[in-house]
């Protein structure tokens, strides 16, 4: 690996120039075009006609690469807004990406509203031509759900509405929070930071800091918490008229099916957690003692319990993830080098650039990008494997047709936790101390209890929310009380002060592309840990094994899935507890150290 590696991406080699990019332009001048055709085949296409199938196969087809295209473009427009907030020219392509979207949602809610006209007969026939078998669950997923849509003319008005009237409030809230600065006193000086880099600062081994910290941030959501009332109530209530009009009466029904998972698969999983969440508040106890406090507060969950906070510099943090991938999988640490060396990571420590960390695909050059803030704590570490696994499954995926590469939230967290517990379980038993194992095990725990109980709070509260939506207009001051509400839950009350204002600094709450951005982040945790047990059982061949599971994920169900590859049932309890139970194994292992 290079001596020194270069925290801030490269992008210059997808599309030179920026946001002012002329290649950039003419891509999607290109894209424009080919949506045209496109849209023409669709219009033209007669499902009652004499040469449908030869007809379909064509549109099939030319679909495929212009979505390939389209999401190359999205992903560009994605690392031009998050690199500088303020870079205005990023802005107007956010605007001309939705349109575009919009668009592309237009020409296949057109046709996959004539897909309907197919009798069944002829569509399953239609679903073995050679063109068609392998690519058959994805057409077949869209004719469905088609079904269950409005009329074309109503779909496709909604679809056109919603660049402003929808997802412009997702836009809208990113201004906000790009524009937010947190004033932070330290050594007596007041200093001014983005959310981001505040955010940064929780994890802070004093719990003065953290406190102030934590104060400060709460007070600047506060501030601001007029306007996100607004955006979230205007995003959700966008979202619930349109499920009414489609008759859909449950909330989950969306996001259970782009999730591609049964509600009992959903009910398993939780029913598992909260069968075991005693542990995990033995656990708090224990942290609030070795704190030498009473209860612990929201922010003291993720500080240290160790006094050594050991920090590490980008590329030493690059080297020890490259070295665990290894341990694993030779493939998946010479992906990582790669992309470290090839500079596809953004990870300066500086203002101006977005909270958060996310990776995003360029499935037309076969690259990805990864965006995030590096500050050298061990939680940065796995942010950073977190988004190297998204990167690698998609880099599996590579030569997969390309309406088989849409994989759902929930497994695509899947590979993403899967790379950061090869990190977390190499780097425990690498301890070189008491102290350092006691710390790093900790970290493992501390990410089951984000997984079982803080997302648990968000899925809780989001539910309670749009079913209080229903009703009208929620205030922020009830807001607020929701969101104590379902963290008092989620934690079993185990906790002393909670986070009131998490509803706006959860931007999760606010991305209108995908509903309840949260469940399938704890899908993904234990189906990973399922899959870690299974291949520490399996030994050598499971690289390959592991590699085969990820080119599926984007051509059946879970249920499917987990059946295919690992022989588990997701709707009974079983596998969920087996996967919790490792979980336990930490907690257990911590209150003997
Ligand atoms: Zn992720």
């Amino acid at each position: 690996m290079q001596l020194t590696l270069n925290p801030r991406w490269d992008l210059d080699t997808l599309f030179p120039g920026g946001s002012e990019s002329e290649q950039f332009q003419a891509y999607v001048d290109n894209i424009k075009d080919e949506m045209k055709e496109l849209s023409v085949m669709v219009e033209q296409f007669n499902p009652q006609g004499e040469d449908y199938e030869s007809e379909f196969v064509q549109i099939i087809h030319k679909l495929e690469t212009t979505v390939k295209k389209l999401r190359e473009a999205s992903a560009f427009v994605s690392c031009l807004s998050a690199q500088n907030v303020k870079d205005e020219k990023a802005d107007i392509l956010v605007g001309q990406r939705s349109v575009l979207s919009a668009e592309m949602g237009s020409i296949t809610t057109k046709l996959d509203q004539k897909l309907i006209i197919i009798p069944d007969s002829s569509w399953e026939a239609l679903l073995q031509l050679p063109e068609l078998v392998d690519i058959a669950f994805v057409l077949d997923e869209n004719r469905t759900e088609a079904k269950e849509k409005l009329p074309e003319e109503q779909e496709v008005l909604i679809n056109d509405l919603a660049v402003d009237g929808y997802h412009a409030w997702n836009q809208m809230y990113g201004a906000i929070v790009g524009n937010m600065s947190v004033e932070i006193e330290e050594k007596g000086e007041h200093k001014s930071y983005s959310v981001g880099q505040a955010s940064n600062k929780l994890t802070s081994p004093d719990r003065k800091v953290r406190k102030h910290v934590f104060d400060q941030l709460s007070n600047a959501w506060e501030e601001q918490s007029a306007l996100f009332s607004q955006t979230l109530n205007h995003l959700a209530g966008f979202r619930l008229e349109t499920y009414k009009h489609r008759g859909w009466e449950h909330v989950l029904k969306e996001p259970l099916a782009i999730n591609r998972m049964k509600k009992e698969t959903l009910d398993a999983m939780w029913t598992a957690i909260i069968n075991n969440k005693k542990h995990f508040v033995t656990y708090l106890n224990k942290k609030a003692d070795l704190l030498g406090l009473e209860k612990l507060s929201i922010y003291d969950i993720s500080a240290p319990v160790t006094t050594t906070v050991k920090t590490s510099s980008y590329t030493e943090g690059a080297k020890f993830i490259v070295d665990q991938f290894q341990t694993f999988s030779p493939k998946m640490a010479g992906f990582a080098k790669m992309a470290f060396e090839e500079r596809w990571i953004e990870a300066e420590d500086r203002a101006g650039k977005r909270p958060g960390g996310f990776c995003t695909s360029f499935p037309d050059s076969e690259q990805t990008r990864i965006f995030m803030t590096y500050s050298g704590t061990s939680s940065n570490i796995s942010t950073l494997a977190h988004e190297l696994g998204h990167a690698y499954h998609q880099h599996v995926m590579n030569d997969v047709n390309g309406l088989n590469q849409r994989y759902a939230m929930n497994v695509a967290e899947t590979a993403s936790t899967f790379a950061e517990m090869i990190v977390a379980d190499a780097s425990v038993r690498n301890a070189q101390t008491k102290e350092e194992k006691l710390a790093l095990l900790e970290d493992k725990i501390q990410r089951s209890v984000a997984f079982f109980m803080n997302i648990h709070a968000r899925f809780l509260f989001e539910t309670r929310f749009y079913e209080a939506r229903k009703q009208g207009m929620v205030s922020s001051q009830r807001l607020n009380e929701l969101m104590v509400e379902a963290q008092k839950e989620a934690y079993c009350n185990s906790l002393e002060e909670y986070d009131p204002n998490f509803w706006s600094s959860k931007l999760h709450f606010h991305i209108t592309g995908v509903p309840f951005y949260n469940f399938p982040y704890t899908f993904g945790y234990l189906f990973s840990l399922g899959i870690y047990a299974y291949a520490k059982e399996k030994g050598g061949s499971f690289e390959d094994d592991y590699i085969a599971l990820l080119r599926d994920t984007g051509r059946m169900t879970v249920e499917e899935l987990a059946k295919k590859h690992l022989n588990a049932d997701l709707t009974k309890p079983e596998f969920w507890e087996s996967a919790i139970g490792l979980c336990v194994e930490d907690v257990k292992e911590f209150q003997r150290l």
